[in-house]
């Protein structure tokens, strides 16, 4: 058949529109997608990739298993807890709950026994600060990065930042903190070297047009050997004989110490240290949703919320309520998995083993870019052969595991236990697969 023949041939949109199934398809998928649908299998046809005769199938069966959303749920078994390309931190089953039940009308910004409006995000707020009790005030934005935006140019404005060239640091995806600030107007001046900074680095780089001192935390890398940097106390004492305010970039979102990182920095000390203004993200240590968290003292916080660039950067109920929970309720997955018993992540780890084969191996994990760089977190992986990845990804569910010197590591410790089933079944047709 020529190709004008088959231009012929092919069903148009409207025969296909009254299809049983097209019919039903349009109740539950919106008019655009079941159309893309429909003229995709046009498209083939015409291309000739499709014969003309299964247009019509193949549009009832691209409807029937269209999903309506892309997102595909994924067992993190790389041993990597703040895995970025997984979207960070899993909610808790709490957090979870919390935005099912925000997602229809709520009384976000009204007070039901007054019926008057009431403030925004309140309940999150207080219980930001119960978690953290040096914070007289919180705000809670988009997300760091926001977050750093808001600090900056409410309290900044054009004047200079001081910060050591330490900690000038690239997040990932090319994303540049330097760069970030750049676009708020104000300058930086760098002090120090890579490796070593001092308080007189900082002293004599204060000038009239300084606007404040930032300190960041180098939260995904670390300066080994002969190192100096200067500490929030120290800086503190430098702010006030200067009369500027002390801004402290934590990121990972520790909000109290952990016994289980004791070297990452919390907002509580940072601001017992003196910070004016601490700020982290939620969906990372700490385990929430997406957001950005300023915690400090009352009347800085209160600059930053009526700074118009905080309404551009506010968040949503969703995460207000997410965030609450993860607050409130049972400790989050992050939390689980980073205080997970070796012995234990071993017996399930051998339980696996004696269910699909492989081998026990130490495996450590790690916290991942959101904080505690090069930290390993002592644990135990299952070794399968590294052509068993690729059918790991591409399962039901899909696991990701990591791929290291030749061997597919499986670890537990991200793995939520009640999902140990669902991974063996997962792994033994991967493995299957990877046979074939
Ligand atoms: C992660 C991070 C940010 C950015 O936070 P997002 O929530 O990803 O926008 C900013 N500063 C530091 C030190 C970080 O670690």
């Amino acid at each position: 058949m020529g190709n004008d023949d088959r231009r012929r041939t092919i069903p148009r949109t409207d025969a296909l529109l009254a299809l049983p199934a097209v019919v039903e398809a349009r109740a539950r998928l919106s008019e655009p997608t079941v159309r893309a649908v429909i003229s995709s299998a046009q498209q083939a046809a015409r291309d000739g990739a499709l014969p003309v005769e299964q247009v019509a199938d193949q549009v009832e069966r691209s409807l029937r298993d269209r999903a309506t959303t892309s997102l595909t749920p994924v067992l993190n078994a790389t041993g990597v807890i703040v895995h970025t390309n997984l979207g960070r931190a899993p909610l808790s089953d709490a957090a979870m709950a919390a935005v099912q039940s925000a997602a229809g009308y709520v009384d976000v910004e009204l007070d039901l026994t007054t019926g008057r409006r009431g403030p925004r995000g309140a309940a999150a707020r207080e219980a930001l600060i119960r978690a953290c009790p040096a914070a007289e005030a919180a705000l809670v934005v988009n997300n760091g990065a926001a977050a750093l935006l808001l600090a900056i140019t409410a309290l900044v404005g054009t004047a200079e930042i001081v910060v050591s060239r330490g900690e000038l640091i690239e997040i990932g995806a090319g994303f540049r903190l330097p760069d970030l600030m750049a676009v708020t107007g104000a300058t930086l001046r760098e002090v120090g070297t890579t490796n070593r900074t001092h308080a007189d680095d900082y002293a004599q780089a204060i000038i009239e047009r300084t606007g404040c001192l930032l300190k960041v935390h180098t939260s995904n890398y670390s300066v080994q050997g002969f190192t100096a940097e200067v500490d929030v106390a120290a800086l503190r004492t430098l702010a006030d004989e200067h009369h500027l305010p002390l801004i402290v970039d934590l990121g990972s979102g520790l909000l109290a110490p952990d016994p289980a990182l004791p070297d990452e920095p919390d907002a509580d000390t940072a601001l017992r240290a003196g910070a004016d203004v601490v700020i982290a993200s939620g969906d990372k240590l700490l385990g929430g949703p997406q957001a950005g968290l300023l915690l400090g003292k009352a009347e800085v916080i209160e600059r930053l919320a009526l700074h118009p660039l905080a309404r551009a950067v506010r968040t949503d109920k969703l995460t207000l309520a997410a965030l609450e929970a993860t607050l409130t309720a049972e400790p989050p997955p992050v939390s689980v998995a980073l205080h997970a018993d070796p012995d234990r992540l071993r017996v399930r780890a051998e339980a696996l083993v004696a269910r699909v084969g492989g081998t026990v191996v130490a495996h450590d994990g790690r916290v991942g870019g959101g904080g505690a760089p090069g930290v390993p977190l002592p644990g135990w992986a299952v070794a399968l052969p590294a052509q068993s990845a690729e059918p790991l990804r591409l399962g039901t569910p899909a696991v990701l595991a990591r791929v290291h010197n030749g061997v597919c590591l499986v670890d537990l410790r991200c793995v939520p236990e009640a999902d140990d089933e669902r991974l063996a079944g997962a792994v033994a047709a991967a493995l299957r697969s990877a046979d074939d």
